[in-house]
Formats: structure tokens, C-alpha cells, sequence
């Protein structure tokens, strides 16, 4: 399958961007709506609604739900590209194979004001045996009443990860979840494996090596773990960054394609081939990336002049509906083991700022190394400024 065709047909153009709030999707699913494909299932905290995707009348049940972390967007974007793909020519083949029940966006509250948790500050990805909040019962009865055979737990992780020994980032991960905290590994979790097995080998070929396992401790709070424990296999998806991807457009595009791989290459009935095996050849995701990393740098420490290294990273904010991205001092020192997604060699030239030339964690990335003079942490180019 060529699957940059496929999601270039099917990409939903209303949506693009990290800042994906309800009020973004609401034009599509009142669209949808309307061809009786969306329903409301319940309301947020703060009165938004929840709403569900269905569609198809195959045998194999699938569920999905995205943004359960407000701020984790990129996999909503993909699920919108899917539903597109489903209305397609080549999208009938899955209708007639799977019944899709599908929530795009859990936490509408905490995407409004780019939030991880809900509007009552919870996570709710640590709130799936206790049910405290509006989202985390609705999600339970979803998956009680449509009684699924797969689900995808969708979500977004930051750029500190990359993939174990290499440099890359983890532009994907993927986890079959524990069940138990022995991390045992059952038909119901090998299922989970198999597919993640299949969307790795289709990924692969996009992005060789940019590819991480997740870490697979067991927590009951956690959606997954619970689905798993349930007895309904569960694959977890983590969007990552893609090199100068902020936007995570190219992200998303991997993301449609390993859904749609993995639901192409999906078998109900369990043949033990050992394609989960596969999974375990996975490398395990890790955090050693910063978005920015100078080396070699000059300072004065301590009365003496010293050369090392310091590491700036992103933080996210929303201004006029778009994302934007405020680069603030992170860690200094060796920093054995880091990459940054931008790597800048003083090659022994001085640090200076306008405070107290030294880099202090949580400063603003504003500086000069030598006469080169770095604005949010980018080097400006003559004339810029
Ligand atoms: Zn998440």
C-alpha cells in the first residue's frame, strides 16, 4: 500500500497546527453529524461534549480515543485523516471488516487551554479505576456498552525521547501494556504485540530507527493497563518529534499510516506465528533529548573559565490560537549521553547575555556565543534582527 498516497488523499485541510481545541474539530464532526456518523456522549467538566465517532458493520470491534491529555493533539489530527479514509474507495474494505467507535477528542476542557489534565486538574490517564471525573465515566461506559475487540490508546509525548542507542529521535512509540505487575505476557497482550509488531515493520520503512518502546511498568490508573487487564487488547500510541517538526504535521501522517497498517495487516483469531515477538526487538524509548544543545561553550564559573555544554528546551504556550514555543535555559554541564534536536559547536567561544553571562536554568534563551547572537534559542542570521 502506498500510504503517502493514501493519507495525501485522505489529510482533513480544515485541521492542522499543535493548538487543536474543540472548537477546531466542531465544523468536521457537525459535518459528520449530520451523515449520522458523530453523536454526543456525554459532557466535560466545564459543559463541552464529548463526542463519538461510529461507523462500519464488520465483525471486528475497534475502538479509539484521542486527547485524553489536552495538550496531545497530533493523534486527533491523524484520527480526522482516518475518517476520511474510511469514506474512501479504499476505506469501504475496512467498513465491511470492522465497526469503528471512535472518540476524537476526551478532554475537550484541558485542549481549550492546552492542559494535560481535565479542567478539574486531573489526569485522567491515572483516574481509570477510581472514575473521579466526567471524562474517565464516559470513557468506561464507552468501552463497557460497545464491548471492543482492539482498542488504540492515542497520545502525544514531548521531545525529550529518543530512540535507545542511536541519536534519533522518537518521532513514534508503542506499548502493548502490563496487565499485571509482573508484566506478564498473555494471548490478550501478544495480540496487542502483534499488531504493534506490523505497524513497526510498515513505520520502518518511513523512519528507520526513529522508532521507541515504550516502558511497560504496570499502573492500574492507567487506561491502558485497565483495558488490558480487562481482557481487550490494547495498543497505546505515543506521537513524537520529527526532526524541525514542531507542528507535528509529519507526525501525523506516520500516525494515520501506522493505524492504518495496523488494522490492514489485523487478525481476530489468534495465529501464533510469533510476529509479537518482534515487539521486543523494538529499542525502549528514552528520555535524552533537549531541543536545543551548544557545546564547547566558554563561561566564567566560580572566578575561573570554564568549556561545557548547556541544554535549552521549549516550552509551549497558545497565543491567538496558534502554538507558540519559548525557549528557556535547561540544564549546564557535560550532559554525558544528550542530543539536541539542534546542535550548535562553540568550539570554545565565550557565552554573554545581558544579565549575568552565565546560562541559569530557567532563563530566557536570549545570548551571544562569540558574536553570534541566538534569539529563543536560534541563531539569527545577519539582517534578521
Ligand atoms: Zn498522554
Amino acid at each position: 500500500m502506498d500510504y503517502q498516497e493514501l493519507y495525501n488523499q485522505n489529510k482533513e485541510r480544515l485541521i492542522k497546527g499543535r493548538y487543536i481545541a474543540l472548537h477546531h474539530l466542531e465544523p468536521v464532526l457537525l459535518r459528520l453529524q449530520n451523515e449520522g456518523k458523530v453523536s454526543v456522549l456525554g459532557r466535560s467538566v466545564l459543559g463541552k461534549p464529548i463526542y463519538v465517532y461510529q461507523n462500519g458493520k464488520g465483525n471486528i470491534r475497534v475502538m479509539m480515543w484521542s486527547q485524553m491529555h489536552g495538550n496531545e493533539s497530533t493523534t486527533t489530527k491523524a484520527v480526522l485523516d482516518f475518517f476520511n479514509f474510511l469514506d474512501s474507495e479504499k476505506g469501504e474494505e475496512f467498513k465491511q471488516r470492522f465497526t469503528f467507535c471512535i472518540i476524537p477528542m476526551l478532554n475537550p476542557d484541558g485542549a481549550e487551554k492546552w492542559t494535560r489534565t481535565n479542567a478539574n486538574d486531573v489526569d485522567l490517564n491515572r483516574d481509570s479505576q477510581n472514575l473521579t471525573q466526567p471524562e474517565s465515566q464516559i470513557l468506561r461506559k464507552c468501552i463497557e456498552d460497545f464491548k471492543p475487540d482492539l482498542c488504540f490508546n492515542l497520545h502525544d509525548q514531548r521531545t525529550i525521547f529518543g530512540v535507545e542507542g542511536t541519536q534519533n529521535p522518537a518521532t513514534v512509540s508503542f506499548l502493548a501494556p502490563s496487565y499485571n505487575e509482573a508484566k506478564e505476557v498473555n494471548d490478550v497482550r501478544k495480540k496487542a504485540m502483534e499488531v504493534i509488531a506490523y505497524m513497526n515493520e510498515t513505520l520502518q520503512k518511513y523512519i528507520p530507527n526513529q522508532i521507541g518502546r515504550y516502558d511497560d511498568s504496570f499502573n492500574i490508573n492507567c487506561i491502558g493497563d485497565t483495558v488490558q487487564q480487562i481482557g481487550i487488547p490494547t495498543v497505546l500510541i505515543e506521537a513524537g518529534h520529527y526532526p524541525s517538526d514542531y507542528q507535528r504535521e509529519n507526525t501525523r501522517k506516520l500516525v494515520f499510516t501506522a493505524l492504518v497498517s495496523g488494522l490492514y495487516n489485523f487478525k481476530l483469531k489468534c495465529i501464533f506465528d510469533e510476529k509479537y515477538l518482534e515487539y521486543f526487538n523494538i529499542p525502549h524509548n528514552l528520555a535524552f533529548f533537549f531541543d536545543f544543545l551548544y557545546k564547547n561553550v566558554k563561561f566564567n564559573y566560580d572566578n575561573k573559565q570554564i568549556i561545557t555544554n548547556f541544554a535549552v528546551q521549549f516550552s509551549e504556550r497558545v497565543e491567538n490560537e496558534e502554538m507558540a514555543f519559548d525557549a528557556f535555559i535547561s540544564k549546564v554541564g557535560d550532559l554525558p549521553g544528550v542530543c539536541g534536536h539542534f546542535e550548535f559547536d562553540a568550539k570554545g567561544e565565550k557565552y554573554s547575555d545581558n544579565e549575568n553571562n552565565f546560562p541559569n536554568i530557567g532563563q530566557k534563551a536570549d545570548f551571544f556565543i562569540g558574536n553570534q547572537k541566538f534569539l529563543n534559542g536560534k541563531p539569527l542570521t545577519i539582517g534578521e534582527e
